[in-house]
């Protein structure tokens, strides 16, 4: 079987061809989508690119970062002011895949991969998506929940710089220094006089998408960030949450320990 594969100096050009060409499929680092052209998956008939600058911009500011969708976590570790988003990027396989993986390939890893989106979905980030006729911003939430749909092409991801130490992420592994995510927490901790308001907080790995913890976000505003604060939000740790087994850990597993990690994230004692 053949695949063609089409090059474009336009992402809107790049885009009309993902959604029009029979079998198209976007290749960005194609770290996971080369695995599947060499086992001949039968659906891919022709690879689309883009040779365009803006797809591999990266653009910080004291208030907002903007991410290329082709941005890779190479890229990402090499920009000092994205310090906050380093522990992130480094999350993502070893160091020959980061110099590929791309942002936007992160949004459509299947779990337990997308590390990096569910960092991006605790920092309230928005995505643009290219299209022929012109571009259209949403939320990462709903891109997320529709993402099997296909046919869109990601140019650029945006969000707030957070301020001070509000962010942080750890992620969960059996192998040491660097295996699969069994799970991975990012946190969005703005404190007002020392009290959480409008926490945001998503998981990896616990369930089909990186998604919300919506029950822990609301047990935790208002409250002090100590044990006895957050005792309510470890409560509701695995609310919402849907995990499967899997080779790494079984779902039961995955829930049990969600818990103790989030405590050790919200109290800010290092993840072993
Ligand atoms: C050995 C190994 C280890 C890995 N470890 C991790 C890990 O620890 N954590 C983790 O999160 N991931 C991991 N991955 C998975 C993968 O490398 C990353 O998720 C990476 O960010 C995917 O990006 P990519 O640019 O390589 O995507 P590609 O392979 O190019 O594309 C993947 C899918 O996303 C679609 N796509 C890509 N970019 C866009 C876009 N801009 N708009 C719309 N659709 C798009 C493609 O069409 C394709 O369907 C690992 C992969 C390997 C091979």
């Amino acid at each position: 079987m053949t695949v063609a594969v089409k090059t474009f100096a336009r992402l809107a050009d790049a885009a009309s061809a993902v959604s029009t060409e029979r079998g198209a499929r976007f290749l960005a680092g194609g770290t996971l989508l080369m695995r599947a052209v060499n086992e001949a998956d039968p659906s891919i008939e022709t690879i689309v690119r883009s040779t365009d600058p803006a797809f591999v911009h990266v653009a910080v500011s004291s208030a907002r970062v903007e991410l290329g969708a082709g941005a890779t976590m190479a890229a990402i570790l090499a920009e000092r002011e994205l310090s906050f988003l380093h522990r992130v990027a480094r999350a993502v396989g070893g160091p020959a895949v980061r110099e590929a993986a791309t942002v936007g390939g992160n949004l459509f890893a299947p779990s337990p991969y997308g590390d990096f989106a569910v960092a991006l979905l605790a920092l309230d980030a928005t995505v643009t998506l290219a299209g022929g006729y012109g571009q259209r911003e949403l939320p990462l939430d709903e891109l997320l929940a529709g993402r099997e749909r296909g046919a869109s092409l990601v140019s650029k991801i945006a969000f707030r710089r957070p301020p001070g130490e509000t962010f942080r992420f750890a992620t969960v592994t059996r192998v040491h220094p660097k295996g699969l995510s069994v799970l991975s927490i990012a946190a969005l901790l703005p404190l007002t006089n020392a009290r959480i308001a409008g926490a945001r907080i998503a998981y990896g790995a616990m369930g089909h998408t990186p998604l919300r913890a919506k029950a822990a976000e609301r047990a935790l505003e208002g409250r002090a960030l100590d044990a006895a604060g957050i005792a309510p939000a470890l409560a509701v740790a695995a609310d919402g949450t849907s995990p499967r087994d899997d080779a790494i850990a079984s779902a039961w597993w995955r829930r049990e320990i969600l818990p103790v990690h989030l405590r050790r994230l919200l109290l800010g004692v290092d993840q072993v």
